[in-house]
């Protein structure tokens, strides 16, 4: 026998990966400087060099000790390495009792979803979503709850997910930066939000938690990623290095569950700082916070029930030394401005992104999947939005070098005279 639907899941195809790979093949056929493929979120920026030498370091220790498996949660260097690291750059302190090395966002994602629902609950989701997002919730036997972001910006639409929120309700994903739309949650939003779950806990008398994944969080044109449990306490964070450092292939994250004394540390004053201005729900008497023992345990026995414990010890080393290292986003920058001028110019429509390094553009036709297919005519690989859950945009990853985006600019050009 087999597991029907492991089988399908396996049988059903990611728009994305096949037009990866039909862009492998047709470059193959025509030449690489002929396909203009927009389709996958791999870094272009090489990893910094402080890895390499990191790795080089860590290959001094003795092979069996590198090798070796680490606790399940992650070795207790590397979680004080990332414990500093959020102090530093949020100003929260978080106990490296509370992380959880993982293998990438993605293992993050469906451990921390595991760990906060019983089957039969809801998860919320906000459309347009990381498609991976609805295996894990059906995975766990959920119900993803789509709801959509504001149309007019893609920021989350607060009163929907109020509104959405039933008793069955155990978690909401938000993904800030966002995949696909580049849209950033700022402070505002995220104290709404925060407000909104706490009502509908207190209504229902259940426990939501929210589930902040954040794989592009460095990658940000000028604007504040806030550090979202400081607006909810109940909040799990996914992070990851596959975009921040350039190491998708390499499987390295974490995931954290703030603890009881979530302290805001006046950054000026570094690591001895007085705590200072509480807000959200750290004004919160101390005794009615929740201090994450439980769901920090639910982590780890989420962690082990899926195995995923003990992620690349390598890695683990590598992140340990490189966890302050800042990303490199300049040439995400370069092309952003090289595409939207480009897009503005021939009269695309598109919503300006605030972070990570996707296009999300309106589609000439109603059918996105349509569209896709004449812009592949043009030989240009665009990923129609149908796989995030929403109707008419197309994304395009400018995740590449910019003599991809320059010398696509008359395919662009010629497609939109197609629809006059
Ligand atoms: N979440 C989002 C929104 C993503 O775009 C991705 C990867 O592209 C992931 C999670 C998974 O990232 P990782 O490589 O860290 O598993």
């Amino acid at each position: 026998m087999i597991n029907q639907r492991m089988l399908a899941l396996g049988n059903e195809p990611s728009a994305i990966r096949e037009l990866f790979a039909y862009g492998l093949a047709r470059k193959a056929e025509i030449g690489d400087d002929k396909v203009f493929d927009f389709s996958l979120g791999n870094p272009s920026i090489p990893a910094p060099d402080s890895v390499r030498q990191a790795i080089a370091e860590a290959l001094d220790e003795p092979a069996c000790a590198l090798h070796g498996y680490t606790p399940a949660q992650g070795t207790p260097a590397v979680r004080q390495a990332v414990a500093r690291t959020i102090l530093r750059r949020h100003g929260f302190e978080v106990s490296p009792d509370r992380i959880y090395m993982t293998a990438g966002a993605a293992a993050g994602l469906a451990i921390a979803i595991a760990a906060v629902t019983d089957p039969g609950d809801e998860v919320i989701v906000v459309a347009p979503y990381f498609p991976e997002y609805k295996v894990f919730i059906e995975s766990a036997g959920c119900t993803c709850i789509e709801v959509p972001a504001r149309a007019d910006d893609f920021q989350l639409d607060v009163n929907a997910i109020h509104a959405a929120t039933t008793p069955k309700t155990s978690a909401v994903i938000i993904n800030s930066p966002n995949n696909p739309t580049g849209a950033v949650y700022g402070r505002e939003v995220l104290k709404d939000l925060g407000d909104a779950l706490r009502d509908k806990e207190e209504a229902y008398g259940t426990q939501i938690h929210l589930i902040s994944d954040e794989p592009y969080r460095e990658i940000v044109y000028g604007v504040e990623v806030p550090w979202v449990p400081e607006f909810y306490a109940r909040t799990i964070v996914c992070y990851s290095y596959s975009k921040s450092l350039s190491l998708p292939g390499e499987r390295i994250g974490w995931l954290c569950v703030p603890d009881g004394i979530p302290k805001k540390v006046n950054k000026d004053a570094g690591a001895t700082g007085q705590p200072y201005e509480r807000v959200g729900w750290l004004v919160l008497p101390e005794e009615v916070r929740p201090d994450g023992a439980e769901e920090y345990a639910a982590v780890c026995g989420a962690g082990r029930a899926l195995g995923f414990v003990c992620a690349p010890a390598l890695f683990q080393r590598v992140v340990e030394r490189c966890v302050d290292e800042p990303s490199d986003v300049a040439a995400y920058a370069a092309n952003r401005e090289l595409l939207t001028c480009g897009l503005s110019e021939l009269g695309y429509e598109y919503v300006e992104p605030q972070g990570a390094f996707y296009l999300w553009v309106r589609a000439l036709e109603p059918d996105a999947q349509a569209f896709a297919e004449r812009a592949k005519k043009h030989e240009l690989l665009l990923v129609p939005s149908d796989s995030f859950g929403v109707k008419g945009w197309v994304r395009i990853g400018y995740c590449v070098s910019s003599d991809v985006i320059r010398n696509s600019m008359p395919a662009f050009k010629a497609l939109a005279e197609e629809y006059k």
